[in-house]
């Protein structure tokens, strides 16, 4: 499941789309927040352009919306559920999570958001 040739390896490790052969953003670490969304203009692998149109990845709002609820969501039952907190606790250990995970949230958006759109190709890959 974890492999490349898998969608999820290409969301998880933010790796080209098409080939699975390198990282899409030029610097791997999420946490340099500088270049938290500096994505390469072409895969020097397969040669494919990330941004398929002007604004591409503007649609990753909305797929963030969905991670973020997510990460939220765990925050919520690992503290009430796990730690048992208080309800102050809960609210300000939901807001942590997604601020310390916010650059993480976003390249998790990006990666999903472009994988509904590319599909990985063996041939590209292998060329
Ligand atoms: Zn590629």
């Amino acid at each position: 499941m974890f492999k490349k040739g898998a969608k999820l390896y290409s969301i998880l490790t933010g790796s080209c789309p098409k080939c699975h052969q390198e990282s899409m953003y030029s610097n791997k670490n999420p946490y340099h927040l500088t270049e938290v969304l500096h994505i390469n203009e072409h895969c020097s692998h397969c040669n494919t352009k990330y941004r398929i149109e002007p604004s591409f990845f503007y649609g990753a709002m909305y797929v963030s919306y969905a991670v973020g609820i997510a990460f939220a969501v765990a925050a919520f039952v690992i503290s009430h559920f796990f730690l048992e907190a208080s309800i102050h606790f809960i609210f300000i250990s939901i807001v942590g999570t997604l601020v310390v995970f916010a650059p993480i949230i976003m390249r998790l958006s990006r990666n999903i958001w472009i994988n509904i759109f590319m599909h990985y190709d063996k041939n590209l890959s292998e060329k």
